[in-house]
Order: C-alpha cells, then sequence, then structure tokens
C-alpha cells in the first residue's frame, strides 16, 4: 500500500469504529509503521472525523515531520515499535468492555481473560496486564516495553488495550476481538465454565500462531 492509501484506511477505519461505538469522543489512537517512519493520529482528534493530510507523520526517532501534533500515547506505540519488529500497526482504544476487565480487582496476572473460544486465542493468544499509570507517565512505556516482546496484545490497568498487528487491519481485528471476548468474560462471570484445554490452547497454537 502506498502512504496515500495507508493515510485513508487510517480514516476509513476510524470512522467505522467510531460509528460502532469502539471509541468516543477524541479517545483512541493508530498508528502505522512506514519506511521513513510511523503515521500516527493527531492527539484531540475524533476518530469518527479524521483527516488523512493532517495524520502526524514522525520519524524512525519519533520526531514530527508533518501533519497535526502527534496523540499524547504515541509513546505506548513506539514502545511496542521498538520491542517488536513484526509490528506495521498499534491500535490502542478506550473501549468499554475492554476498559470494565481492566478495572476487576483479582485478576490473574498470567492471564486476566481465560481462553473462552478459539479466536480469542488465534487472534489474541496470551494478553498481558500492565499495572495502571497516569496518561503520560514514562513508566508506561517502560511497563509496555517490558513485556512487548512476548506480547502483541497488552491492556493497561484502569485504562484500555494496546495491540501490535502486521497491519492496521490485522490490529483492529485483534482489538475487535478483544472487546468481544471481554464483553463475554463479563457476561460469564460467576457462571461455571468449560474453559478451552491447555491442548486446545497448544493445538491452536501450533495450527495459527497468533
Ligand atoms: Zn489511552
Amino acid at each position: 500500500m502506498t502512504e496515500s492509501q495507508i493515510r485513508e484506511q487510517i480514516v476509513d477505519l476510524g470512522r467505522s469504529l467510531y460509528d460502532r461505538g469502539l471509541t468516543h469522543g477524541s479517545s483512541g489512537n493508530f498508528s502505522v509503521r512506514l519506511d521513513d517512519g510511523y503515521l500516527v493520529t493527531p492527539t484531540n482528534a475524533c476518530l469518527g472525523r479524521l483527516d488523512p493530510a493532517r495524520i502526524s507523520k514522525l520519524d524512525h526517532d519519533g520526531r514530527v515531520v508533518s501533519g497535526d501534533k502527534p496523540s499524547k500515547e504515541a509513546f505506548l506505540h513506539l514502545s511496542m515499535y521498538a520491542k517488536r519488529a513484526s509490528a506495521g500497526a498499534v491500535v490502542h482504544l478506550h473501549s468499554t468492555h475492554s476498559v470494565a476487565v481492566s478495572v476487576l480487582e483479582g485478576l490473574d496476572d498470567v492471564e486476566p481473560i481465560p481462553p473462552i473460544t478459539a479466536y480469542y486465542v488465534m487472534k489474541i493468544g496470551r494478553l498481558a496486564l500492565v499495572p495502571y499509570f497516569p496518561p503520560g507517565d514514562a513508566g508506561l512505556a517502560g511497563a509496555v516495553a517490558e513485556v512487548a516482546t512476548k506480547h502483541h496484545a497488552i491492556l493497561l490497568r484502569n485504562h484500555g488495550p494496546v495491540i501490535a498487528g502486521t497491519d492496521l487491519e490485522s490490529a483492529i481485528y485483534a482489538t475487535e476481538e478483544l472487546e468481544e471476548t471481554a464483553k463475554l468474560f463479563l457476561l460469564l462471570r460467576g457462571e461455571r465454565l468449560r474453559l478451552l484445554s491447555k491442548v486446545d490452547v497448544a493445538e491452536l497454537e501450533r495450527r495459527f500462531q497468533p
């Protein structure tokens, strides 16, 4: 895809998420890795009404080269790219059900959402849980970097998900899968569950490698 096609894709997918209530106000941000840097959605921009020409462009070191000022959370994206050579795009939302799970007391640190469905295992695999930090706190970048080598899907406590994919579409599909699984997880709280077994999960990992 050319850079201008990627800019159009960012606008289209942003509008789609906004129209379906997966993002609200000026929350949420995307980025895409280019050969010569990164495209990042601007600060205080509504993902439902992005202008392709005003999307921020950063160089390899994260310096702004054109467009509006980037999202204040761009550092989350750069932490992911620094640790994951395969990451072509990163999505961060404040989507309701994922945020709701991020607030629950007593989550399992190793497996905050258990393997409920095959698609969750295939698109998310093992979700990492990162402790709470105030927005923009430098400690958050370090905490994300610490788990990003092993995890492409991270849930920030009392905040929301950060998910990397090979391209923007796959990062968004994974974020949507997490949101739907978070909804199921909340719906099923208190029920006795028949989770996928370790053998089921290993078989999915062998076949689909999330
Ligand atoms: Zn955020």
